[in-house]
């Protein structure tokens, strides 16, 4: 009988490394959603970030030609300084953090960071630049230090516990009975919403660029989880170039600007105090917001 369950056992084996296998590039492709055209430029230089002020200058952009998603978009991202974009759903807002990315080029307007043209850099030195905590972040079926050293290439050890600490990670997984040796992803462990929000922004902070791009998960964790969280996102973005994508506006109050996004264009702008002042698109979603979040507490 066991030599029949043998082949059966291997056949097991085989599929269990297939799916790993197309489980982590199906995270690659997630991570690479890029357009085929994009090359780097013959002599493209290394970006140089002095400041990390980001410029997008009467942008134009469509996936597809006959339908253009942004209409001469243009906003200026101070050094350091804090850009929120909210808007409802399909306005282009993540398109914004693809094309500053340069996962496609905008067919009009010119996308640029300190001064340089995006699209006259190397894609390396761009992508280098620039550090993501996504809605959604993706987990290898690998240890959860392999999870978060995967911000750098090179992390020691020493570098990745400290990443973790300033996620405010290390506790959970000192509580793991592998530590930082502990499998996660399918395979393995799986992670909360938050716990994975965390792995990103523990990669992030070994990354540690000078630009940065927050989106916002759309469906809520728990408040205690978003206030922890939140409280490590905004230690993050101090000194660094910081661009929000988000969906609940409680959150950004603080940036410097925000972006009213609707159909592609800017309806409105201004800080949190002069949008509400203003009484209109901006005011109304506060208001609703407000609204759903009494509910909550009830
Ligand atoms: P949400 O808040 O729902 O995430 P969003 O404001 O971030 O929305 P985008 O993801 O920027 O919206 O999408 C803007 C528009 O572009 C949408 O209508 C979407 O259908 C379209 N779109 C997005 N990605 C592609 C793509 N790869 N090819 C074609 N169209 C796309």
């Amino acid at each position: 009988l066991m030599q029949l369950f043998r082949p059966l056992d291997l056949l097991g084996m085989v599929y269990r490394t297939i799916r790993q296998g197309l489980v982590d590039m199906d995270a690659m492709f997630k991570l690479i959603d890029t357009d085929p055209e994009i090359q780097d430029k013959p002599g493209a230089k290394t970006l140089e970030v002095n400041s990390g002020q980001v410029t997008f200058e009467d942008i134009a952009f469509a996936y597809d030609e006959d339908r253009g998603i942004l209409h001469g978009l243009s906003f200026n991202v101070p050094p350091d300084g804090t850009l929120a974009i909210v808007g409802p759903s399909g306005a282009g807002k993540s398109t914004i953090a693809r094309l500053l990315f340069r996962f496609y080029d905008p067919q009009a307007g010119r996308v640029l960071i300190d001064g340089q043209d995006i699209s006259h850099v190397t894609q390396n030195s761009l992508r280098g630049a620039i550090g993501i905590v996504p809605q959604d972040s993706v987990l290898f079926n690998d240890t959860i230090g392999y999870n978060i050293g995967y911000g750098r290439e090179g992390a020691t050890q020493a570098e990745i516990e400290e990443a973790a600490r300033g996620a405010a990670l290390d506790g959970f997984i000192t509580k793991l009975p592998g530590g930082y040796d502990t499998q996660v992803g399918e395979r393995g462990l799986k992670l909360s919403g938050g716990e994975k929000q965390r792995v990103a922004i523990a990669r992030t902070l070994l990354k540690n660029p000078p630009i940065l791009i927050l989106d916002e998960a759309t469906s809520a964790l728990d408040s205690r989880t978003e206030d922890e969280i939140q409280a490590t996102l905004a230690k993050i973005s101090e000194r660094r170039t910081t661009l929000i994508i988000a969906h609940r506006l409680s959150t950004i109050t603080h940036a410097d600007e925000i972006i009213v996004l609707n159909e592609g264009r800017i309806a409105e702008r201004g800080n949190h105090r002069a949008l509400l002042a203003k009484n209109g698109l901006y005011a109304e979603m506060w208001k609703r917001q407000a609204e759903d979040r009494q509910l909550e507490t009830l």
